[in-house]
């Protein structure tokens, strides 16, 4: 197949505007092949991982085993292969016929995800009917009209089919962040049309008034921005009652140097952001030696935790699973010997896992964990590949988000 590839590509200088038409067409045909083979692939793996009642998987079509395994292999974060393994389940138990033409390449993949999203909330006999009809009629000139056909459908067949969907998607919204470039994040609240569109007019009208200041240069986005930030977090810091974490070294907090400094489960801050927030009592400091990287002081605050376990937490910042990106404040400290083997409640026996990589570990169907040297570990794969994840490393800066190059390094049996 890669000499296939290879030949095309060596070959298309040579294409004059039609052929490569008639190639760009024949390559979105092996795209949806390629799709369709990824779906096949991806239940087929599910198929061979069957749920585990005794990790309370009782019920499950499959073990989650299985989506932290392609997460592992592909570089990808367990929670995105959950979803696409979810969808890729369903798809192939609901829609069969829609997935043979996907394979078949008669059937793009986006026009199948908007078949798959848009009749979820139908019974599997509305569905087949709905797959059927489509599948019938031509594939319309754009997968908007193709989704306009679908609604259509969907409502004649079920009108409480948009009250449905909209309960189910309520369920699942959510409050997320994502760290951009420069020291910004993006905060996004998934919530109901009336709660955003509410929130929205209100940050708006005090932006447009209260906020406005003679001189203010701000721009209006500008000051939406702030006026959010100053309602959710009260106007003063005081009522502020999260706990951020700052890691600056002595020397910077003294203004002796501009070494960026570290919000913890974000990552690298402006030395003058670091001062700033350490400078405030509310927020933590952790001071480190700028020689060495040790934690000389990790600041006092209400919770009593032990030193080892924030200096753990310090120093992994999140769960150590390849891929996911857990943050320390949500992950559990875990002994990777266990206690009642002889593990010892030192830095080179702990590990920050999440809830969902805790139990991997502990399932005997599931993954072994090794801790090379603090920080350092070796998973090993139901199928005994083994991927490394080293949580101290300065390529991180401490995110393991992007830490994972974890391609296989050896097939031994898991035993
Ligand atoms: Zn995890």
């Amino acid at each position: 197949m890669d000499g296939v590839f290879d030949e095309v590509l060596a070959g298309l200088a040579g294409c004059d505007a039609s052929e490569t038409l008639a190639l760009a067409a024949r390559l979105a045909r092996l795209t949806a092949r390629l799709e369709g083979l990824t779906v096949h692939t991806h239940v087929h793996l599910a198929r061979q991982r069957p749920p585990n009642p005794a990790a309370g998987e009782a019920g499950e079509p499959y073990s989650s085993v299985a989506a932290d395994e392609l997460a592992a292999e592909l570089g990808q974060s367990p929670r995105t292969m959950s979803s696409r393994l979810a969808t890729a389940w369903d798809i192939a138990h609901d829609l069969p016929v829609a997935l043979a033409d996907l394979a078949a390449g008669l059937l793009d993949h986006t026009r199948l995800a908007a078949l798959h999203g848009l009749t979820v909330c139908l019974t599997a006999r509305q569905r087949a009917f709905v797959e059927a009809t489509m599948l019938a009629g031509s594939r319309l000139a754009s997968p908007p009209q193709w989704r306009r056909k679908i609604h259509r459908l969907v409502a004649r067949l079920d009108p409480d089919a948009a009250a449905k969907r909209r309960r189910r998607a309520h369920t699942e919204r959510r409050v997320a962040i994502d760290a951009l470039d420069d020291g910004m994040a993006c905060l996004t609240a998934v919530l109901s049309a009336e709660d955003s569109q509410a929130i929205y007019d209100r940050i708006n009208q005090i932006a447009r008034t209260d906020a406005r200041t003679d001189g203010d240069s701000r721009s209006i986005d500008a000051r939406r921005a702030d006026v959010l930030a100053a309602l959710l977090l009260g106007n003063r810091r005081e009522h502020v009652t999260v706990e951020l974490q700052v890691i600056a070294c002595v020397g910077t907090l003294a203004s002796l140097d501009e070494n960026p400094a570290e919000l913890v489960g974000y990552g690298p801050i402006p030395a003058s952001v670091g001062r700033a927030l350490a400078a405030d009592a509310h927020w933590r400091r952790v001071l480190t030696d700028p020689e060495t990287g040790t934690v000389l002081d990790l600041g006092h605050r209400r919770v009593p935790t032990p030193a080892l376990a924030r200096l753990v937490r310090h120093q992994q910042t999140r769960c150590v699973f390849p891929g996911c990106g857990m943050p320390a404040t949500h992950a559990d400290l875990d002994h990777t010997v266990a206690h009642t083997h002889g593990g010892r409640t030192a830095l080179d026996n702990l590990g920050l896992l999440c809830r969902r990589h805790h139990r991997a570990k502990h399932r005997r169907d599931g993954w072994r964990l090794d801790q090379l040297q603090p920080g350092v570990f070796t998973w090993t794969s139901p199928t005994g590949r083994t991927y490394r994840v080293d949580s101290t490393s300065d390529e991180e800066g401490g995110r393991p988000a992007d830490n994972t190059h974890s391609r296989p390094t050896s097939n031994s049996a898991f035993g």
